[in-house]
């Protein structure tokens, strides 16, 4: 499982989401970083930074 948590981007925001497939997240973030913070933290590298913030909990990895 794969978790991005917004306030490493957006200090004070307490969403996360997580999920397995890192395009997933990237989605919901994407779609949250418009609707709540009206994409003013950034544009056209918007995804890359989210990606760079998404972390496994590795919480699928010791099974
Ligand atoms: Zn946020």
């Amino acid at each position: 499982m794969k978790t991005f948590e917004c306030g490493s981007l957006v200090p004070g925001c307490e969403w996360h989401t997580s999920a397995e497939e890192e395009a997933e997240i990237v989605h919901r973030a994407v779609d949250h970083l418009r609707e709540v913070h009206g994409e003013r933290v950034m544009r056209e590298s918007m995804v890359e930074n989210v990606k760079q913030r998404i972390h496994d909990d590795g919480s699928d990895r010791a099974a």
